[in-house]
C-alpha cells in the first residue's frame, strides 16, 4: 500500500505543479493581451502639462463586459489640490488609479489632464507625468539603486540616497548586505510589503511629478513609521495635485476634498468634517476606526504595565 501511495502521491505533486505552471502561462498571456489593448493613437501627442488638473467625466469601467466596476464617476481634482478617495474593499478604488494611468481604457466617458483626454496622447508622456505608488510594488530584479533611480534614470547617487531617506528606507539598505548594490525582487533578497512600500514612495519622491497617486502606499507600514512618512509624503504633494486612495482615514483628513465610493459609485463626498457632520458611510468608517485604535492603545498599555 505504501509502494503504491508514494508514486502516487509524487504524480499528485507532479500534476499540481504543471497545473500552477499553466496557470502562470494563463496569467502572463492575460497581462501581455491585455497591455495591448491600449494603444497610442495614430498621432498621439505628448500630454501637456500646465497646471496638472485631472478630471473624471462619467467615467464607465468593466474588467468583464457582465460585471460593471465603475459606474459613471464625475470628479475633479483641481491643481495642487488633495482629493481623497475612500470606502470599501472593492468599490473599485485602486481600479479608478489604473485608469488615470491608463494600464486599461475607459469603456465610457473620459479621464482629462488639463484639458486633454489621457487616450490622446502617448503613454510614456502620461506615465511620465503621473508619480504613482500602488498597492503592490512590484520590484525589478536588479540592485536596490536601480530600483529607486527607476524614478529618474539622471538621478545622481546622492539623489537616489536623499530620496531613500525621505522615505526612511536608507538605514535599513545601509545594513543590507551590499548596501545599494544589494540584488533585490525574485532572485535578490526579498523585501517585505512595507519595505517596497519605501522603495516605491523613494522613486516618486525622486520623480517629482506633477501628478501623484498613492494607492493605500503606507497601508504595509506599522503606524509608527506610517506617521513619520506621512510627513514625507505630505512634503512631496504640497503644491501637485493628489489623488489619495486610503485605508485608515486618519492619514487623509486634511483633504480639500474626500469622495467615499460604494460598489463604483460615489456615495458621498465632502470635507472630513462636513461628512462626519452627516453622519452617513464615512462617519460611520471613521467611527468604526477610531473604536478599534482607541481598543488597540488601551491593549497597548496593558502591555506595558506588566
Ligand atoms: P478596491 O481597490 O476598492 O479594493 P479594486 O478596484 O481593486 O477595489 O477592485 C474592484 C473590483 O474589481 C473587485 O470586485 C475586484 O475583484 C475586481 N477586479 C480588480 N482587478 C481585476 C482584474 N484585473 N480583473 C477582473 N476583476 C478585477
Ligand atoms: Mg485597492
Amino acid at each position: 500500500m505504501i509502494q503504491l501511495y508514494q508514486p502516487l502521491n509524487l504524480m499528485g505533486m507532479v500534476y499540481r505543479e504543471i497545473k500552477q505552471a499553466i496557470i502562470d502561462i494563463e496569467k502572463m498571456f492575460s497581462v501581455l493581451t491585455r497591455r495591448a489593448e491600449v494603444q497610442d493613437r495614430a498621432g498621439a501627442q505628448p500630454l501637456r502639462v500646465e497646471s496638472g488638473s485631472v478630471k473624471f467625466e462619467d467615467v464607465r469601467f468593466a474588467y468583464d463586459p457582465d460585471r460593471p466596476i465603475l459606474k459613471g464617476l464625475t470628479f475633479d481634482v483641481p491643481a495642487g489640490r488633495t482629493v481623497a478617495i475612500v470606502g470599501p474593499s472593492g468599490a473599485g478604488k485602486s481600479t479608478l488609479s489604473r485608469l488615470l494611468f491608463r494600464l486599461y481604457d475607459v469603456s465610457s466617458g473620459r479621464i482629462l489632464i488639463d484639458g486633454q483626454d489621457i487616450r490622446d496622447v502617448t503613454q510614456e508622456s502620461l506615465r511620465a507625468a503621473i508619480g504613482m505608488v500602488p498597492q503592490d510594488t512590484v520590484l525589478f530584479n536588479d540592485t536596490i539603486r536601480y530600483n529607486i533611480r527607476y524614478g529618474r534614470w539622471d538621478a545622481t547617487d546622492e539623489e537616489v540616497e536623499a530620496a531613500a531617506r525621505t522615505a526612511q528606507i536608507d538605514d535599513f539598505i545601509r545594513m543590507s548586505p551590499k548596501g545599494y548594490e544589494t540584488e533585490v525582487g525574485e532572485r535578490g533578497l526579498k523585501l517585505s510589503g512595507g519595505e517596497k512600500q519605501r522603495v516605491a514612495i523613494a522613486r516618486t519622491v525622486l520623480k517629482a511629478p506633477p501628478i501623484l497617486v498613492l494607492d493605500e502606499a503606507t497601508s504595509a507600514l506599522d503606524s509608527h513609521t506610517e506617521h513619520e512618512i506621512q510627513e514625507a509624503l505630505e512634503r512631496v504633494s504640497r503644491n501637485r495635485t493628489s489623488l489619495v486612495i486610503a485605508h485608515r482615514l486618519s492619514t487623509i483628513v486634511g483633504a480639500d476634498e474626500i469622495i467615499v465610493l460604494d460598489q463604483g459609485g460615489i456615495a458621498e463626498r465632502g470635507t472630513h468634517a462636513g461628512l462626519l457632520a452627516a453622519g452617513g458611510l464615512y462617519a460611520s468608517m471613521w467611527n468604526r476606526q477610531r473604536e478599534a485604535e482607541e481598543a488597540r492603545e488601551r491593549l497597548a498599555l496593558i502591555g506595558d504595565e506588566e
